[in-house]
């Protein structure tokens, strides 16, 4: 029987095919924006070239200067010149990190997103803004910063190589699996989560293997797209709170570090959770299996980062001695998850983490 149950839809218009590219100018106009500000980065430029053709009078601004986390001083800077230009929209065409800075800008100018995504990040679909300041990453939430059209073109990731492919995958997968259990869950919320792990796990080999397969990338975009609307629907859990502390503190790439936390933070909560561990092994196509071994498993064999050793950060590589401090940094900023947990709890997911070895539950 369905449990009785609260679901807050997000008003966002999804237009989802290989070429959709082309209609981005279109849906600018559909908004009425006169004065758009087109945020990209250095990898999507052609992309934004194209997209700068279809605006015409109506491009003000366009930005490249993006950096994942969001640095307080970038978005300064960007809001002074989004002020400087009048803008009235912004459109992105790339990664969570031109998401991010669009989000910022939206925050403060109160003015509507078209996103172009061009990796599987997933912040399109959300509601949450980071910035961060003093190696701190503060999130928030603020319904203005969720983009209004978001244009999913499968043909603009078939480039993106291996080193971001697999690891952004996880990070849309670590979406998807909280969204299983986080605060906010409900029976469209799991369906959602459920479908995009399916649709994650039987896409990424393929998009590692040939990554010009658009039908295969077409799929990962869309189990990004599914896992992004089940987070942007729920709230972050115990696993998203140590990737944004370890982002945060140490500057690590951040779908690197999903990739590396995942199998540990999920293999802590499986022994609370066996219904919902069942259902996420079968959609892993692993029924009856331990889904954090499961994930690991996907990890190595889609050669994502599994120990938190081999991850740098603005200061070299991570290490061992760094991890007490970010115990007791996310322990202050974990509040809630289905099984109990302590600062040595998350220290000890951590030095697993960092160890890299095959959880075993
Ligand atoms: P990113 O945007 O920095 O992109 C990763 C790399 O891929 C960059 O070097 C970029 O230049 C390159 N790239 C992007 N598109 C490409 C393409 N088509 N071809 C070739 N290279 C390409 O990183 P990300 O992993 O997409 O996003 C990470 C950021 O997003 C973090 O700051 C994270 O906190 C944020 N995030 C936010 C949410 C949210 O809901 N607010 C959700 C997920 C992630």
């Amino acid at each position: 029987m369905v449990q009785p149950f609260t679901f807050d839809q997000l008003p966002s218009r999804i237009v989802f095919a290989p070429g959709a590219l082309s209609q981005v100018g279109s849906e600018a106009e559909r908004l009425g924006a006169e004065r758009v500000m087109l945020v990209h980065d250095a990898m999507t430029g052609e992309s934004a070239n194209a997209v700068a053709a279809q605006l015409g009078d109506r491009l003000a601004l366009r930005w490249n200067d993006v950096a994942q986390h969001v640095p307080v001083e970038l978005a300064e800077r960007a809001r002074r010149a989004a002020t400087d230009n009048s803008i009235d929209a912004i459109v992105t065409v790339g990664g969570g990190s031109s998401t991010g800075l669009a989000k910022a800008l939206a925050l403060s100018h109160r003015v509507p997103i078209v996103a172009v995504p061009t990796t599987y990040a997933g912040s399109e679909q959300t509601t949450i803004y980071g910035l961060t300041g003093g190696q701190h990453k503060q999130t928030g939430k603020d319904p203005i910063v969720l983009p209004r059209v978001v244009v999913y073109d499968p043909e603009l990731t078939l480039g993106l190589p291996g080193s971001v492919t697999g690891p952004s995958a996880f990070n849309a997968l670590a979406h998807s699996v909280e969204a299983l259990w986080a605060p906010g869950c409900n029976p469209i919320t799991s369906a959602l989560a459920l479908e995009g792990v399916r649709a994650i796990a039987r896409s990424l080999p393929q998009a590692m293997s040939k990554p010009a397969d658009v039908d295969a990338r077409g799929d990962l975009l869309y189990g990004a797209a599914l896992s992004g609307m089940a987070l942007g629907a729920t709230a972050a859990g115990l696993h998203h709170k140590l990737c944004h502390v370890l982002g945060g503190r140490f500057n690590l790439v951040h779908a690197d570090a999903h990739s590396v936390i995942l199998p540990h933070a999920i293999a802590f909560n499986a022994p609370v959770l066996p219904g919902e561990m069942a259902r996420l092994a079968d959609a892993l196509g692993a029924p009856g299996k331990d889904p954090a071994g499961a994930l690991w498993d996907l990890a190595v064999a889609s050669g994502v980062p599994t120990r938190l050793a081999d991850l740098n950060g603005s200061e070299g590589p991570l290490q061992r001695e760094q991890l007490p401090g970010a115990a007791d940094a996310a322990a202050a900023e974990i509040t809630v998850n289905p099984r109990q947990v302590t600062r040595d709890d998350l220290l000890g997911i951590l030095e697993r983490a960092y160890d890299g070895k095959r959880p075993d539950v």
